[in-house]
């Protein structure tokens, strides 16, 4: 039996997940969490609904944490897992951007393994397995670009939360949906790659597969590529995280070939400064992909409550990032304190 803590368990992943575990004889969850709204279905002393999942996950002895919790508050239970050894099935990138060193040194203290469960990281993790550093040439991340693709900022001045939710392949909760929609969430994604697989941001491509039938790719050095394929479903990461490496069956349709279209494009990073914002952030390294995060997670927050229009998000971010040093965390407290800094950015 492997014992399960699910933080984030209401949640677009949460729910796949508790599918998954349910339909899984040797998987069990030990424990629940909410940012919110009340959990039922587990008993009450193992669930929480918001407070300090830490406490949660102590009593609750996980062999494995699925961190599905949304934004920088998934912190805490990423570096408790990291820290104390326990696999780290991660859906919540902010966490790992955040922290970046602050977690591989969690990690390198106790010997927690990351399981990605973000589709394009678990793509890129199962491309690399067997596979020394020196075969690997680069990375190349995909997304779909969106549901703003092929449009320029003229056409992005007016556009809703209501425009900017309607995602043409995936069905995710609100802000990362937003952030598909700016191609914020590809930029967290290339730091979320760089951490995970350390490989340098030069050797990390993105380019968009507007289908996301193609999850990610890796090139290596004698002009071979890997490719992932699969129809645009979370619950194919999410059991291979939670059953890793044992590659469970999910109750998917195989992939139909004679209906595909996989054509690639380059993004247009004019159009959508988020991508080129992070890779920036990234290779400045140190507290900025924190700020970046933050003031993100803030902006979005305002679109969604009709404070901000959508074209105005990158210059929060950028507004934040300007107005921060970037200088390393020692540890959670100054990292929190950095986040912190960040929402104080003024939003209109
Ligand atoms: P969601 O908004 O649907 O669910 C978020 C969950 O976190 C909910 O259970 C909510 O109650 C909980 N939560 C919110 N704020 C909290 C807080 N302050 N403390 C504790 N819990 C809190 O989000 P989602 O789409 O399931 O995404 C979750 C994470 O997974 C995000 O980091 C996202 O980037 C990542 N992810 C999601 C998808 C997807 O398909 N949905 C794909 C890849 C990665
Ligand atoms: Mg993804």
């Amino acid at each position: 039996m492997k014992r399960v803590a699910l933080l984030g368990a209401t949640g677009s992943i949460g729910r796949q997940a508790i599918e998954i575990v349910e339909a899984h004889p040797d998987l069990e969850l030990c424990a629940a969490s909410s940012g919110s709204s009340p959990l039922d279905g587990i008993a009450a002393e193992h669930t929480q609904v918001g407070g300090d999942l830490t406490e949660l996950l102590d009593r609750s002895r996980p062999d494995v944490v699925l961190n599905a919790v949304v934004g920088f508050a998934g912190i805490h239970a990423t570096l408790w897992a990291l820290e104390n050894g326990v696999d780290l099935a991660l859906a919540n990138k902010e966490s790992l951007v955040a922290a970046g060193e602050l977690a591989l040194e969690a990690q390198r203290r106790g010997g927690g393994r990351i399981l990605p469960v973000d589709s394009e990281h678990s793509a890129l993790f199962q491309c690399l397995e067997g596979r020394t550093a020196e075969q690997v040439d680069s990375l190349v991340l995909t997304g779909s670009g969106g549901p703003f693709r092929g449009r320029v900022r003229d056409e992005l001045t007016a556009v809703t939360p209501e425009d900017a939710l309607a995602h043409p392949t995936w069905r995710m909760g609100p802000k990362i949906t937003i952030d598909s929609a700016t191609l914020a969430n590809k930029g967290l994604e290339l730091i979320e790659a760089h951490f995970l697989f350390d490989v340098p941001y030069d050797r990390i491509e993105v380019v968009l597969q507007p289908t996301s039938i193609v999850h990610s790719l890796v090139r290596f050095r004698d002009g071979a590529m890997l490719a992932h394929l699969g129809y645009p479903d979370m619950r194919v990461p999410i059991s291979y995280a939670l059953t890793y490496p044992e590659r469970a069956a999910t109750p998917l349709a195989p992939l139909d070939f004679t209906s595909l279209t996989l054509a690639f494009e380059a993004p247009d990073t004019e159009t959508f400064p988020m991508l080129a914002l992070a890779r920036e952030t990234g290779e400045k390294g140190g507290t900025y992909p924190c700020v970046f995060n933050a003031a993100n997670e803030v902006a979005v927050a305002a679109f969604l409550e009709g404070r901000l229009a959508f074209l105005e998000i990158p210059e929060v971010v950028g507004d934040a990032l300007a107005r921060a040093d970037g200088s390393p965390a020692r540890d959670l407290d100054d990292l929190v304190e950095v986040d912190r800094a960040a929402r104080a950015i003024p939003v209109a």
